[in-house]
Formats: C-alpha cells, structure tokens, sequence
C-alpha cells in the first residue's frame, strides 16, 4: 500500500518533527501507544509528557513504559491536557492528541471541545518553530462530531503565514473513520492565536 493508514501518518508526522533531545507532549495517553513511540524518538537526552484524566490509562501507560525500560523518558501525568501549560515550559518539538474515548474502557470519559482547544491554544504557545501538533480526530462516538466540527472550526482561523493546517483523510470509508489534523508552526508569534 502506498497510501500511509491514519494511525502510521500520524505517527510518521511525529518522527518527522521529534528526534534525540526533543520534548514531546503525549495529550491523551490513553493504553501508551504514542507515549512509548515518543520515547523512543526522544532519546535519554529528551522527555515526553503524557496527560491523561483515567487512572487506567496512565496506569496502562506506565506498564507499557516500564516493559520497554525507558520509563526515565517519560512522565505520566494524572491531570487534563488543557493543563498542560503548568507542567510544560520549554519548548516543544511534537504533540499527539487521540481524541474520544478510550477502548474497552468508560465511554462516558471522552475528551471535550472546550478542553482540546484550551489545550491546542497552550501548545500552539509552547510548539517550537518547525514543531508539529497531529491530531486523530474520532466522531463515531455520541459527541464526537461537536467535538471535530469545534475543532476544525477553530484550527480553520489559525493564521496561515503561522501555522499551517493540514487534513490527511480517506474520503470512501464506512463507519466515521478517524482522520488526520496536523499544525505545523513555521514562524514564531507572539500575539494570541485566538
Ligand atoms: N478513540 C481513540 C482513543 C482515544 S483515548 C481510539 O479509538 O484509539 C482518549 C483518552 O483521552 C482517554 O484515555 C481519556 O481518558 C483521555 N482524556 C479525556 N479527556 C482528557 C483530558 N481533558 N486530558 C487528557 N486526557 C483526556
């Protein structure tokens, strides 16, 4: 196949952005998938951090971390990503956000417009030039459709000659899949992105 699969774009976006030494933000690190992908592209000299509102989650996280042994490379924190300011001061290299609700788990914990945005804003503060923000947008969920529709409408108004936004989709799949929201930064703002 030539074409990537959401899940692989995504994370081949995340291996263009962040290498050895980077910081890298993990924003719903759900069962660690991208947490330990992060951690193996930032090498001992970087740092991920990883957010999630679930006990399972950061649980299943640090498992999956301390089965690989690079759980130094990482924080899990038990805490929403919109406060993702009060942990996070340098700059960041990459940041994922898989949004909905975690599988096999509690449906009724999904991530929320409101919180994704408040999230996106502080991280579009913190990204690096050249750093870029990847989301997996799901909306098969009750909510889910808000939610993309909210943040579409919101990354849409970002300032092109800033942040270039990209949607990386496959048109003729059934079942509301997920698709791919990328934020490139590719100059340096100091004004508010509202
Ligand atoms: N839908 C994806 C998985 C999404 S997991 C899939 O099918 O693969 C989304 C994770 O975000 C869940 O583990 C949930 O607990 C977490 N979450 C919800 N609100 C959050 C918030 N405000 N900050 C951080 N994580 C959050």
């Amino acid at each position: 196949m030539k074409l990537q699969r959401v899940l692989q774009y995504a994370q081949s976006l995340l291996e263009l952005s962040v290498g050895e030494g980077d910081i890298a933000v993990d924003a719903t690190a759900g069962n660690g998938h991208d947490t330990l992908f992060l951690a193996n592209l930032v090498g001992d000299d970087g740092y991920v951090y990883a957010f999630d509102v679930q006990k399972q989650a950061v649980d299943a996280t640090l498992h999956r971390l301390l089965d690989n042994a690079l759980e130094h490379r990482a924080i899990v924190l038990k805490d929403g990503h919109e406060n993702v300011a009060k942990y996070v001061t340098k700059p960041v290299s990459g940041a994922i956000f898989n949004l909905g609700y975690l599988p096999g788990s509690d449906h009724d914990i999904i991530t929320k417009p409101n919180t994704t945005i408040q999230s996106l804003e502080s991280l579009l503060k913190l990204l690096k030039v050249g750093g870029i923000i990847v989301l997996v947008i799901y909306h098969g969920h009750e909510g889910g459709k808000e939610e993309r529709d909210e943040v579409i409408r919101f990354v849409s108004a970002l300032p092109q000659k800033y942040i270039h936004v990209l949607r990386y989709e496959f048109l003729n799949q059934q079942n509301d899949p997920p698709f791919v929201i990328a934020l490139e930064k590719v100059k340096e703002t100091n004004f508010t992105l509202k």
